[in-house]
């Protein structure tokens, strides 16, 4: 496999220098057990679908098979199949409903060089990525029910971008409001079936960042009330007063675009508002951010997240923010405190592979992580981990 070039020292001398230190939640300060998340997402998905008559009642036999999609697949949304590209994107496999294609087949489809030219890691042209282990559900599920419909169990056939449409539709609408639907019911009721407590590592760091005289922050896709029932059961109230500004709902990518101007809002009063520290705020933009921040190079701020695009390439690309990847996939061969699905995946599934290689070539994602990232590690813990030992070293 190849390595990720060494980046370990280079980055703690740019964390050593910053002014700001931001944090995504979802899958970096949060570490879900995926396994448990994605079944119940499959579940709420299909009753969804069922209860508002998209499908008949015979998708809720639909066992889930996480086979069919990993992280890292993309959807080719008119020909309905799931594939894995490599650096140049290239299609290196791919699945339709119950069929592996071959490389003959794929050529036909994609062309001789079977580039996805069109691609570029954000959800459009046609394209639908499976980044983090959220989307894995909705990816499972759309692979079984383009299954059904080439069987014929539908009646009448429906095309890639039918299903797509009925899949992530419902999909929007299970995590869009947080006072509707199955999911938000039932994810607070048991919060440590779906959530692994790795609340010793984070406020560590967190603690080490204001004791370094770091301003640190919190920016998150999540909305305000989920983040905070989750955050509060598992810091205790405690995570607050570690963070300067939170920022929910901040709609990356767009947020990091320049010419986004979605305004800042009071997450309780839901009212246009000037930032200021200690404040919890929705929405939002880089530029107002970047002036309150009064910072010039963008550098001066370290940026951990788990998404290679929403979090890393944006925030490098359009803000040269100093990045640090949470990947847990580096830790495939190990079992060290790490999540057995991503494991048991990983040395079984022999359809996708490596996340973040395709034979000696890095996939699209590993390329994504190598290119725009400045450090890469597993997990929160294990940064704590080797950062502690190098941080203590130079403050004794
Ligand atoms: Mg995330």
């Amino acid at each position: 496999m190849q390595a990720f070039p060494t980046s370990k020292k280079a980055f703690y001398e740019k964390l050593r220098r910053s002014k700001y230190v931001g944090f995504d939640m979802d899958h970096t300060i949060v570490k879900y057990k995926h396994y448990n998340l994605s079944v119940m997402i499959f579940d709420c998905l299909k009753k969804l679908m069922v209860k508002e008559k998209i499908y008949p009642k015979k998708i809720l036999q639909q066992p889930f098979v996480p086979e069919c999609c990993v992280k890292g697949c993309i959807l080719d949304i008119k020909n309905g199949n799931l594939v894995k590209i490599d650096q140049q994107k290239r299609v290196t496999r791919a699945l339709h409903g119950d069929k592996i294609l071959d490389k003959k087949t794929i050529k036909e489809i994609y062309g001789e060089d079977r580039k996805l030219t069109k691609f570029t890691g954000l959800r459009k042209g046609g394209y639908w990525s499976v980044p983090t282990y959220f989307d894995l559900a909705e990816g499972i599920l759309f692979n079984r029910i383009t299954a059904m419909n080439d069987r014929g169990e539908f009646g009448t056939k429906r095309d890639g971008n039918s299903i797509f449409k009925t899949v992530f539709g419902s999909g929007s609408k299970l995590f869009r409001d947080y006072n509707f639907g199955e999911f938000y019911q039932r994810f607070p009721r048991n919060i440590p079936k779906y959530v692994n407590d790795n609340s010793f590592s984070t406020l560590n760091i967190l603690k080490t960042l204001k004791k370094m005289g770091k301003k640190t922050f919190l920016l998150t896709n999540s909305n305000p009330d989920y983040g905070t029932v989750l955050l509060n059961n598992l810091f205790r109230n405690e995570w607050k007063s570690y963070f300067d500004i939170i920022l929910y709902s901040s709609k990356k990518p767009t947020f990091f675009d320049p010419d986004n101007n979605n305004p800042f809002i009071d997450a309780k009063t839901k009212k246009r508002t000037k930032l200021q520290f200690k404040g919890v705020y929705q929405n939002g933009n880089i530029t107002e951010l970047m002036n309150f921040f009064r910072i010039e190079n963008g550098e001066e701020i370290v940026y951990f997240g788990d998404h290679p695009i929403t979090d890393l390439r944006e925030a490098k690309i359009n803000c040269n923010w100093t990045t640090l990847a949470i990947v847990e996939e580096l830790n495939y061969c190990t079992n060290e405190g790490h999540d057995e699905y991503i494991n048991s995946r990983n040395s079984r599934n022999l359809l996708w592979g490596n996340y973040l290689q395709c034979g000696n070539n890095f996939s699209y994602w590993g390329d994504v992580f190598m290119k725009y990232t400045d450090h890469q590690v597993s997990d929160l813990g294990s940064f704590w981990e080797k950062w502690k030992g190098d941080w203590m070293l130079k403050n004794n």
